[in-house]
């Protein structure tokens, strides 16, 4: 295995897909939407991260499964396929990502390495952040983007979580020399996390 340019990741979170799942924010985008809101993210300096111990961290998290945002995964295709492969060699693990290119793009790719990555999701939430069709619907930036059930493994939960949900949540995370915003927010979220940020950073964090 290799490594992964990541931002972030954070063990346990309730607001990126069913149940309690990891995540993890790789680095480094292709696209270049109006309005991302990973472009401060993407800006800061990345940290290589071996993917073997990444496999240990998400498996001793216990977690249901895990989501996986940036930045773009697909241009980490080879790693993450990895580093999912390797946490299910040990339990039985659920994987959504989030990704700017569309899923017939990917579909039709001749990428192996994207091909291999694709086969392991089982929720695709795909599309470029369209600021003008951000509707304000959960778990999603704007309406182009489309949650796509790639497998059966949650089959049940689209309707009761994906579909149910009215609005967007957020989780800030606080860690002792950064704080994370984890979720897709809503603007009033995404102002709310603006001024928290602001005010950490004064505080030296
Ligand atoms: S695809 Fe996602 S991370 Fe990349 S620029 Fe667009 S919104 Fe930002």
């Amino acid at each position: 295995m290799n490594e992964l340019l990541i931002s972030h990741y954070v063990l346990k979170t309730k607001v990126l897909g069913p149940y309690e799942r990891s995540a993890i924010w790789v680095s480094g985008c292709c696209f270049d939407c109006d309005g991302c809101i990973a472009k401060e993210m993407n800006n800061q300096e990345a940290t290589r991260i071996d993917v073997t111990s990444l496999v240990k961290v998400f498996t001793d998290a216990n977690t249901e499964g895990i989501t996986i945002s940036g930045g773009e995964p697909f241009l980490q295709a080879r790693a993450l396929t990895g580093l999912v492969q390797n946490i299910r060699k040990n339990r039985d693990y659920g994987v959504i990502v989030y990704t700017g290119f569309d899923y017939k793009e990917l579909l039709q790719t001749d990428d192996k390495d994207r091909k291999d990555f694709l086969r392991e999701i089982d929720i695709l939430i795909d599309g470029k952040y369209i600021k003008d069709k951000d509707d304000g619907l959960p778990y999603r930036g704007s309406s182009n983007q489309k949650i796509r059930l790639l497998t059966k493994r949650y089959k049940e939960e689209y309707n009761s979580y994906y579909m149910s949900g009215d609005k967007r949540n957020i989780e800030i995370n606080v860690e002792p020399n950064h704080i994370y915003m984890v979720g897709v927010p809503s603007e009033y979220g995404l102002k709310t996390w603006r001024e928290l940020k602001k005010r950490a950073e004064i505080n030296g964090q």
